[in-house]
């Protein structure tokens, strides 16, 4: 019988990570500078941004070596597991061989602790002394918080309000890594008292945090500002994924047909498929599906188009599918799913019909994430079910059988409280209306 289990050992962790910018048919798009109307320049980002993450940014060397001080951290968990979900298998009575890589292994329960802790490395070693950031559904937060805490520097999350008040565990783990957690939008700073002013029951969004984080980064120079998705760097960090999964599909004799994962700003999803992009070119019947939440539908109903990354438009013009920078989705719980954009780099590759996209109702999502924890034991994140109910949709439809591989990109231990609502029957499904998408996307900045 083969293997359920196909582990690598320590000394397997990639020691460089993959650029997949060096080995696209075409040119990205330059993030533009919405002052000049001109591209970015590396000063632009000077303000936020250590030097050796905005190299990264806009590189195109294929290889990016891994600090030995970044590696000596990711051992702790990395390399993840490859699992076979052969008991979802029985229960879907498919064919199809069903593999996901376990990034929920990470200290912090997601994939998003292997970025933090490059990103921490850098800014440490150009002198930093304080970060900020952004949370959504505090993932990110206790990523960053953990990171920061294992460097000794400082860090303030700006926590979205709704999952504020939904998900006070999200906040005990970050105050475990000394993090200082504010709600979001604050009156900590001109953005959120902006916001405030305008509406004083505000919820929040993604779009909110990040102007709060970058303006209270750009005000001091011995802080800076973080972002756990949508930016080449940080989907640069999130390789190790893909690269491991690659070694490990080829110790188990396999070659994905499919290759899955949910996508919010992009990280999680293009960590396991840029490495396979190569092989996408070659082969056209590899198959790469991006999984989003209908209720927050940007590459399945956004535009491709250049718009900012926050609320605020403080950050620079990036081209990607977009609803809109003024766009607050609604409440659902894969709160890290809730981002009006996507990264530049997926969205590039879907506008190039490289990768597909498909979305879901929360409904459907929750009830394909209890299968999976009735057959396979683990409780998935939200976030993470939207990728299991496109598996469990393809694992129906091919008959022939095939080889799926998805990206589990985070364990709902700290979500059991919105799996209660579901059991309840207290969650609905909720499909952003296009008028208001229309209407998010009538702001789109003219360049
Ligand atoms: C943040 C998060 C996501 C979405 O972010 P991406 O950058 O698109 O990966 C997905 N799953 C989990 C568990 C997350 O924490």
């Amino acid at each position: 019988m083969a293997d359920l289990k196909i582990n690598l050992s320590e000394k397997d962790i990639p020691q460089k990570w993959y650029n997949v910018a060096s080995d696209l048919p075409f040119k990205l798009p330059p993030p533009i500078n919405p002052g000049t109307g001109k591209p970015l320049e590396k000063k632009d980002l000077r303000q936020i941004f250590p030097l050796s993450l905005i190299e990264q940014e806009m590189s195109e060397e294929r290889w990016i070596e891994i600090p030995d001080e970044v590696t000596d951290i990711l051992r702790i968990w990395r390399p993840t597991t490859l699992k076979r979900a052969v008991h979802l298998e029985k229960a879907l009575k498919t064919k199809c061989r069903i593999y996901y890589k376990d990034e929920s292994a990470s200290p912090t329960g997601s994939h998003k602790t292997n970025t933090a802790i490059a990103q921490v490395y850098y800014n440490k070693k150009e002198g930093i002394k304080r970060l900020t950031t952004e949370t959504g559904a505090g993932q990110w937060g206790s990523a960053l918080s953990f990171a920061c805490n294992i460097f000794g520097l400082k860090c303030r999350v700006y926590m979205v309000k709704v999952s504020y008040e939904q998900k006070p565990f999200r906040k005990s783990l970050m105050r475990m890594w000394q993090a200082e957690v504010v709600a979001s939008p604050s009156t900590l700073t001109e953005s959120g008292k902006k916001i405030l002013k305008e509406d004083p029951n505000c919820q929040g969004s993604l779009g909110i945090a990040i102007s709060e984080a970058v303006e209270d980064a750009a005000k001091d120079k011995a802080t800076n500002y973080c972002l756990g998705s949508v930016l080449n760097h940080v989907l640069l960090h999130q390789t190790v994924i893909g690269l491991e999964a690659k070694k490990q599909l080829a110790l188990a004799g396999e070659t994905p047909d499919f290759l899955v994962g949910c996508v919010g700003g992009g990280s999680n999803f293009g960590g396991l498929i840029h490495p396979f992009v190569k092989d996408k070119l070659k082969k056209d019947s590899l198959r790469i599906i991006a999984v989003e939440p209908f209720a927050c539908p940007s590459l399945t109903r956004g535009k491709y188009e250049y718009d900012f990354g926050d609320t605020a438009s403080l950050t620079p013009l990036i081209k990607m599918f977009t609803l809109g920078h003024n766009f607050i989705p609604a409440g659902i719980h894969a709160g890290g799913l809730r981002y009006h954009g996507c990264s530049p780099l997926i969205s590039a590759l879907h506008d190039k019909k490289i990768i597909e996209a498909r979305a879901y109702n929360q409904l459907d999502v929750f009830e394909a994430a209890v299968l999976f924890a009735k057959t396979e034991g683990i409780v998935p994140a939200p976030e993470t079910a939207h990728a299991i109910k496109a598996v469990i949709e393809i694992a129906k439809s091919e008959k022939q059988g095939k080889c799926i591989v998805f990206n589990f990109s985070g364990h709902g231990f700290l979500d059991l409280a919105s799996y209660d609502k579901f059991f309840n029957g207290e969650l609905k499904n909720y499909s952003h209306p296009l008028k208001e998408i229309r209407a998010a996307l009538k702001n789109l900045p003219k360049i």
